[in-house]
């Protein structure tokens, strides 16, 4: 390094603030990352780390999931408060909503306090003004002591003034704020007067932190002073030496004892708190933010009146569901003829390639008839409806209804014994299973969680969509495309009564319970990003899935067409061997044994399901030209499928056991492997009873 070269200072922000503020879209803007946003509260379950540089310093960024309190009540609420308290960050950025200033500030003041370094930044300034609403930005900051700046997080340019912020704050000309409770008096920031004895108690207490290894000694002597359990553990973890020598927890214990006895408990120490910052907030939102024009909350009263209305909620949610699936099927009609021609190319010319180099017919079985025609297949049955269905559900879940169907939702999974915000991870399931479990931290009651993750895979993800859209397609379509959208309704509402069966079954043996009370945020309606959404869907979403089917398919590919021509002593192949075996146990159920190996051969990835019954019904060893729906259904019928067998294979896959991805993060998320055990367990059961009774129902009446 030469000697005019300045070593840039990095540092640590943490970004924080209630959930759906925007602080995921401010860390996407400002590291170029592709955090996932969206309009309800609790989409980001952890923290995610992006990096970005000023002119003056290069800064690590962590997005913090959405929290109203540092007194945290949910898991991911933990995450944002541990790092806050203990992450080791320079500074801390709270991002607030400035179409309800009133309700953030009261974060922004738990912050100040343990923060020495803070900016406040007020996001969604362009909505505030749409709505005649009008923030003090300078006079915000005067009161509070730290920076404060307005910003509209979609404008990326309007985030300089937060860079710099950070750059004055962190690089020596800005001053940290210091910030007490309450003054020597007792008289908290609001006026008004902590009893002596609360102060004495917390006096003695935070003399056991040292204020130059946490900035504020006097709030985490305020909360052990509570007794907040999960935050004493963590202060436990951080700063084991305080707690060394037992004396700290003994003072705590007298102190609360001693309180306890004057008739101050816990619940009056925390209000203490809680009302002395929402007194300060009140009063500091008269004094900045202007006017407020009702007119764009009169319209989404209007709008709720429709979509939360108890006669128009149902009908609207089935509705939008039609529409989402007539636009993917038919929408995808015409590309994935396309893809799937392009692909049949494809193989010939690969196939003729490799007979003119006189390649062994072994070789080319394995590399066109196995990997590349079943990578084709699953391009072009899964791309085209995907990078459909998905833009169209994130600009539902951009708009702000994803929030409104848990409201509907939550009367009927209440008399489950559950929460509504199961209908949420219920929703991100739709897309991928693995995603809606761990999106289940949402949910704050431990139970209600343990029941969310358990039935999640009773939604039926992309992996399972395409077996279904092909087979309602080759049996039922009949031409049009009225039915199928109608059948893939109808299994989204088979899959969330049988969501709600199991979930009230679990509620009242394995995880009997009363349902909790929760808050359930209807954020405004937005109008989505267009453009953005179309693109991000496509790359972050689209892709992402199609990637990993494809990296699993072309392998899937070539063993199955190995075991699908590998003959045994008794002559049959390894495929048919394991089929012949499971048939007489498949029977019963609906399926035979080839359909049932498909499925267990589909764990990795149930997109390869489908190929799987082809190719090895097929003569030849190798998969049919994909996308001739013709040729399939005479290819199963041949093979002995009727509809009765079409429903029972639509039904198993919604109901049996989910992906090993999912699987494994069931176990990551419960830490427990009878969990996983019973997250497989109980959509495999429900499946089978719904596929015997089927098919009992077909041979009663001879169908
Ligand atoms: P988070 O939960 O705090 O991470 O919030 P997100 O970043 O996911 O944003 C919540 C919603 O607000 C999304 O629908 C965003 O598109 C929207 N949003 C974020 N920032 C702005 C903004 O500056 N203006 C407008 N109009 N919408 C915004």
């Amino acid at each position: 390094m030469t000697a005019d070269e300045k070593v840039r200072p990095v540092f640590t922000v943490a970004l924080a603030g209630n959930p759906n503020v925007g602080k995921s879209t401010v860390f996407n803007a400002l590291t170029g990352m592709h955090q996932h946003t969206g309009n309800w509260a609790g989409k980001t379950v952890s923290g995610a780390r992006g990096e970005f540089s000023t002119a003056k310093a290069d800064y690590v960024l962590v997005d913090l999931p959405g929290t109203y309190s540092l007194l945290a009540h949910s898991a991911e609420e933990e995450v944002a408060r541990d790092f806050i308290c203990f992450g080791g960050a320079d500074a801390a950025v709270a991002v607030c909503d400035a179409t309800c200033l009133e309700r953030n500030l009261d974060l922004v003041l738990q912050i100040r306090e343990i923060t020495p370094s803070l900016v406040v930044c007020v996001n969604l300034m362009d909505e505030a003004k749409s709505r005649g609403i009008n923030i003090d930005t300078a006079e915000l900051s005067r009161r509070l002591g730290v920076p404060v700046v307005g910003v509209t997080a979609h404008k990326k340019k309007t985030l300089r003034s937060l860079c710099d912020a950070l750059d004055t704050l962190l690089t020596g000309k800005g001053k940290s704020h210091s910030d007490n409770f309450y003054d020597q008096d007792g008289t908290a920031e609001n006026g008004s007067v902590v009893p002596a004895q609360i102060r004495d108690a917390v006096g003695e207490i935070s003399g056991f932190f040292r204020s130059d290894v946490i900035p504020s000694p006097d709030w985490l002597a305020r909360r052990l002073l509570e007794g907040d359990e999960s935050l004493t553990r963590s202060i436990k973890e951080n700063f084991p030496d305080s707690f060394a020598d037992g004396r700290l927890e003994k003072i705590c214990v007298e102190s609360r004892k001693k309180l306890a006895d004057l008739g101050i408990g816990r619940s009056e120490l925390e209000d203490a708190s809680a009302t002395a910052h929402l007194r300060t907030a009140s009063s500091l939102a008269s004094a900045v933010v202007g006017t407020q024009d009702d007119d764009k909350c009169g319209r989404d009263r209007k709008i709720d009146r429709i979509l939360t209305g108890k006669v128009t909620a149902f009908p609207v949610m089935l509705l939008l569901l039609a529409l989402i699936f007539w636009l993917s099927v038919e929408g995808a009609n015409y590309p994935s003829e396309l893809l799937s021609r392009g692909f049949g190319w494809i193989c010939g010319v690969l196939g003729n390639m490799f007979d003119r180099l006189g390649a062994p017919l072994w070789l080319r079985g394995v590399v066109v008839d196995g990997a590349v025609r079943v990578l084709g297949w699953v391009i072009s049955v899964m791309l085209p409806p995907m990078a459909i269905f998905f833009p169209l559900f994130t600009l539902l879940e951009d708009s702000g209804y994803l929030p409104r169907i848990a409201y509907n939702l939550d009367r009927p999974f209440c008399c489950c014994r559950a929460c509504g915000k199961q209908a949420l991870t219920m929703c991100m399931g739709l897309g991928c299973n693995a995603v809606g479990v761990t999106g289940c931290r949402i949910i704050d009651s431990e139970r209600e969680r343990k029941l969310a993750v358990l039935t999640n895979s009773f939604m039926p993800c992309n992996g399972r969509f395409p077996t279904m859209i092909a087979l309602v397609g080759i049996f039922f379509a009949g031409g049009s495309t009225v039915i199928p959208v109608l059948s893939l309704v109808a299994v989204i509402v088979v899959g969330v009564g049988f969501t709600l069966l199991s979930t009230k079954i679990l509620s009242s043996t394995l995880l009997r319970g009363e349902p909790s009370s929760f808050t359930l945020e209807l954020p405004p309606y937005r109008k989505p990003q267009i453009g953005r959404v179309i693109v991000r869907s496509v790359l972050d979403r689209t892709l992402f899935v199609l990637g990993r089917a494809a990296a699993v398919a072309a392998p899937a590919g070539v063993i199955i067409w190995i075991a699908a021509n590998v003959t045994l002593g008794n002559g049959l192949t390894v495929l048919a061997a394991v089929s012949d075996f499971l048939d007489p146990a498949a029977r019963i159920f609906g399926i035979d044994g080839v359909i049932l190996t498909a499925f267990i051969l589909g764990l990795p990835a149930n997109e390869i399901v489908l190929p799987i019954i082809l190719m090895a019904y097929s003569c030849g060893g190798s998969l049919v030209e994909m996308g001739e729906l013709a040729g399939m259904r005479t290819l199963l019928e041949a093979n002995g499928w009727t509809g009765v067998t079409a429903i029972c294979v639509i039904l198993f896959s919604l109901m049996h056991w989910p992906c090993s991805t999912t699987l494994l993060t069931v176990k990551k998320e419960t830490d427990s492997r009878k969990m996983m055990l019973l997250a497989a367990v109980i959509p495999t059961a429900a499946g089978l009873a719904a596929c015997f009774l089927v098919n009992a129902a077909a041979y009663l009446f001879g169908i």
